[in-house]
């Protein structure tokens, strides 16, 4: 049982992290170690960017500022990324672009200032002891010293780009975006299909009644593929 008489069910990943390793982390980084499940250099430069973007806004995290966050890629840094601005996928002031690209914007909402944060193609060098390693690490006839070793390595890129110089890091620029509007409610309506609740803005018509996207999809009843 935590503090709050909640049953705590994480392991903190921090804290399974070497100690010499774990001291050498900010707080807030921790936070997202924990968050994302590991250490790794793809957070690092999540964390990296939203933390060079509050700056050049001149915003902090919990501030009343209205920030929407736009981020060019689905790797792991976007967890340190709606971590530490607080723009997230479920309160919608978070948009993915499908690009690829390790560039993630920040905006504030009131007159769509933005900061855009892209990753140097040079920050991140490929490292062929590195590429070793950890193909060692998921051989299953590695030993555990080659397995710590791998680990040691990922671990110490990570932290090798928390301390890059920014201007060797990333290219920053100050953009101005056109945000869509706020996110609304909608009423949500029941599947004439597989009876449950979909927002109203999702549905589908089928034969006539309205029902979710699966049910309009398919003949089958949504998730029931063996039904
Ligand atoms: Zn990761
Ligand atoms: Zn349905």
């Amino acid at each position: 049982m935590d503090q709050a008489g909640m049953t705590t069910l994480a392991i903190r990943a921090s804290e399974t992290l070497p100690p010499h390793v774990r001291e050498s982390l900010p707080q807030d980084f921790a936070e997202a170690v924990d968050f994302h499940g590991h250490l790794c250099p793809g957070l690092t430069i999540g964390y990296r960017a939203a933390n060079i973007a509050m700056e050049r806004l001149g915003v902090r995290r919990g501030s009343d500022e209205e920030l929407v966050g736009i981020v060019e890629n689905d790797a792991c840094g976007v967890d340190a990324f709606q971590l530490v601005t607080g723009c997230t996928i479920g309160k919608g002031n978070f948009i993915f672009r499908d690009y690829g690209k390790q560039s993630f914007v920040l905006v504030r909402r009131t007159d769509g200032r933005g900061v855009r944060v892209a990753m140097r193609h040079d920050a991140f060098p490929v490292d062929r002891e590195f590429a070793t390693a950890t193909t060692r690490d998921f051989d299953p006839s590695a030993t555990e010293a080659e397995r710590n070793a791998a680990r040691e390595r990922h671990h110490q890129r990570a932290i090798n780009l928390l301390r890059l110089d920014e201007e060797r890091f990333a290219a920053v620029s100050e953009v101005k975006v056109e945000l869509p509007s706020k996110a609304r409610l909608f009423a949500s309506v029941v599947c004439s299909q597989c009876g449950e609740p979909v927002m109203e803005a999702r549905l589908r018509m089928r034969d006539g009644e309205p029902c979710c996207i699966p049910c309009s999809e398919q003949y089958g009843r949504g998730w029931e593929i063996n039904g």
